[in-house]
């Protein structure tokens, strides 16, 4: 089984992508991660992705598309995969589906989740993530009982640079504007799923359920 995860920054596409890999045993790629990872560890990728992505841009479709086509040929995606932050423009979404055709795959779930701006601004910005253990926080929502350190490890929270309110607004423009197109895309193809990711995860996560099966 193979699915796109669409949503803007903060939807909550990562909470709902940990379960669904889980549930139904796919591997998840997500863009944001390979690219941080690049990041991380300065490769010839990551430094060229580090501007783009400091400054809540898009990093080109060329770079991108080369990962997730390469990506999707590994062994571990035989059985179907999760896309998670790809496609993001229509470029991106064309690529695929040729991409696709070669490798005689088809997608078989576009889910796109939908959340009111106000609500993404509060969860993006409020957002704090452990320099030790990964452990994500949110001041608001999911607060560390010490400002500022991890409940689990002790380490020091952080805030992700691209997660500060201009940059977030920043993003949210920049989803909309590149990504109406690639959801009529979709819709147009009748692929087009749109969850609503208003509620709490667990509920959204039923939803998603509903529509791509309950594994026994
Ligand atoms: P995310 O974690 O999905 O919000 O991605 C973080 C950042 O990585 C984005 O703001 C972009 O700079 C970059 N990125 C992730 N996925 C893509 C993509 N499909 N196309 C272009 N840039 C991407």
């Amino acid at each position: 089984m193979n699915i796109i995860l669409l949503g803007p920054p903060g939807a909550g596409k990562g909470t709902q992508a940990k379960r669904l890999i889980k549930e139904f045993n796919l591997p998840h790629i997500s863009t944001g991660d390979i690219l941080r990872e690049a990041v991380a560890n300065q490769s010839d990728l990551g430094k060229e992705a580090e501007e783009y992505m400091n400054k809540g841009e898009l990093v080109p479709d060329m770079v991108v598309i080369g990962i997730v086509a390469e990506r999707i040929k590994e062994e571990d995606c035989l059985e179907g995969f999760l896309l998670d932050g790809f496609p993001r423009t229509l470029a991106q979404a064309e690529a695929l589906e040729s991409e696709l055709q070669n490798q005689n795959k088809k997608i078989d779930y576009v889910l796109n989740i939908e959340v009111d701006e106000s609500e993404l601004i509060q969860r993006l910005t409020g957002r704090r993530i452990c320099q030790g253990c990964g452990r994500i926080f949110h001041l608001v929502f999911d607060p560390p009982n010490e400002t500022d350190i991890c409940d689990i490890c002790g380490g020091k929270l952080y805030q992700r640079e691209d997660d500060t309110f201009e940059t977030v607004k920043k993003r949210l423009d920049v989803y909309k504007k590149q990504t109406t197109s690639l959801i009529q895309y979709y819709d147009k193809q009748g692929q087009l799923i749109n969850i609503d990711g208003n509620k709490q995860p667990e509920l959204v996560f039923d939803e998603i359920k509903g529509i791509v099966g309950v594994k026994n």
